[in-house]
């Protein structure tokens, strides 16, 4: 994608629109200044770039309705935009030029932690890594958690229903919100903001929102599932043989730490390997193992943990199901070995180019999905580096191409189509989805609709209902 940072066509908005901007919310609500624009229109993770007529900066809830409603009105596209960290380009407009990015930073008030109801109500820009914060001085714990953190925000959080490390444990997203204030394409404001644990009026609106990437609506307050803080946590690097045997670890692990499970991760050695070298750290473990897992168990007692999940990795290594393997003592170890993991996203790109999928098949399939997408990778580009690392207790794989070592780039980015196809297929025949945790956005639309076209008719329903006139997101998830 090409980044413009030519001037502003101000013609490309109706007449009088911003004008019109300006009444509602002020010189501080909306910029046409290149510069700033550009910061906005580029995501700063690698999820693609457009061009935005203008951008708006709306303070309240109030402002967000008052600006949707005119661009409804003079049927100027919006493209809503979180933290502006989305992977799949469904937070940044396309390259026309004609629409507004309504940004919703500033919306990113900690409202509410009630720590009976265990919630927290925060505005759609709160930094999930603040939002974590102020849980934890309640001594509560925000589950949802990934490596944009720091930046990413709540309302791009939901409307992608972004995954992350403790799914297997905390769920997605969308399992840890109870309510949703909306603001419709018209302008009109649901105030489902609720904080309640059963709700059984009728279609679960919120759900409906949730994931579906600004184009149904543009979420500005949600009501949050807080978590008891567990205060006794330990993380587990060990070495194996094979993805088989990732699984029957797994269900091992199921079965003697049941809901204390967090996280299990697994990694291709290579990327382990290319951590290592870019880190400047040791390996996790001696042994030169092929696989790589990274299990971790909390609670909320304050002792006894250890012990349990020193058992466990004992069993395992009686059953032959792991070769090598470390326990982090403290809390530097444990970061170091979760920044061996956290770095993925950072240091594979050092390789060369990357083709990124981001896939999930039924648990049981994975090991079938690594072989068969291995060889079928294989032979389509000899020496490829088909690397993946994950979240495998919850099916996810991200799924890696990375060129092969002194090959020509330009020649493997013409592969691209090519090797998507490769690994969707597999996913596809083994009743997987093209789409974990990333979202569908602009990169993955019209993939979505060759492939689903019956789920992709039935969205085009739901939008021609709740946005006819197609302001909202146009381009994003269906066309
Ligand atoms: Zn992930």
């Amino acid at each position: 994608m090409s980044v413009s940072t030519a001037a502003k066509d101000i013609a490309a908005l109706p007449e009088g629109f911003v004008d019109r901007v300006e009444a509602l919310v002020g010189s501080k609500g909306w910029s046409q200044d290149k510069d700033e624009l550009h910061g906005y229109e580029t995501s700063s993770w690698g999820g693609g770039a457009g061009r935005a007529a203008i951008l708006l900066k709306p303070a309240d809830t109030k402002e967000v309705s008052a600006l949707l409603a005119l661009c409804n009105e003079m049927g100027v596209p919006v493209t809503p935009q979180g933290g502006n960290t989305g992977l799949v380009g469904g937070g940044v407009p396309d390259e026309s030029g004609r629409f507004a990015l309504l940004s919703l930073r500033r919306l990113d008030a900690i409202l509410d932690i009630d720590t009976i109801g265990d919630t927290i109500t925060v505005g759609a820009g709160a930094v999930l890594e603040r939002v974590h914060e102020a849980a934890a001085t309640e001594n509560r714990l925000f589950a949802l958690n990934l490596g944009a953190r720091g930046s990413c925000v709540i309302g791009g959080n939901l409307s992608t229903n972004a995954g992350g490390l403790n799914v297997i444990r905390y769920g997605m997203s969308r399992d840890l919100v109870l309510g949703l204030e909306v603001v419709l394409a018209d302008g009109t404001v649901w105030d489902g903001l609720r904080a309640v644990r059963k709700d059984n009026t009728g279609y679960d609106l919120k759900q409906l929102f949730i994931g579906s990437e600004g184009t149904l609506g543009v979420i500005t307050a949600a009501c949050l599932k807080l978590s008891p803080m567990p205060r006794e946590r330990h993380t587990a690097w060990l070495g194996l043989r094979s993805p088989d045997d990732a699984l029957k670890l797994l269900r091992l692990c199921r079965e003697r730490l049941g809901e204390t499970i967090n996280a299990f991760e697994l990694l291709h050695k290579g990327c382990v390997d290319t951590a290592v070298a870019h880190r400047g750290v040791a390996q996790p473990i001696g042994s030169d193992c092929p696989w790589h897992v990274v299990l971790e168990a909390s609670w909320t007692f304050t002792d006894g943990l250890a012990e349990r999940l020193e058992a466990v990795v004992a069993e395992a290594f009686e059953q032959d199901l792991v070769q090598d393997g470390t326990i982090a003592q403290n809390e530097s170890q444990r970061a170091t070995l979760w920044d061996l993991r956290d770095a993925q996203a950072e240091v594979l790109p050092l390789l060369g180019l990357e083709h990124r999928h981001d896939i999930t098949v039924p648990i049981g399939s994975i090991p079938e999905f690594i072989r068969v997408c291995g060889e079928r990778m294989e032979a389509l580009i000899p020496g490829v580096r088909a690397w993946p690392f994950g979240h495998v207790g919850d099916g996810n794989l991200h799924y890696n191409v990375i060129q092969p070592e002194g090959s020509d780039r330009a020649w493997f980015y013409g592969l691209k189509a090519e090797v998507q196809k490769v690994v969707f297929d597999v996913t596809q025949s083994l009743h997987g989805s093209i789409s974990a945790e990333h979202g569908i956005g602009r990169f993955k639309r019209d993939e979505l609709a060759t492939r689903y076209p019956l789920d992709v008719a039935l969205m085009r329903r739901i939008k021609a209902t709740l946005d006819p006139k197609g302001t909202l997101n146009p381009g994003a998830t269906i066309a």
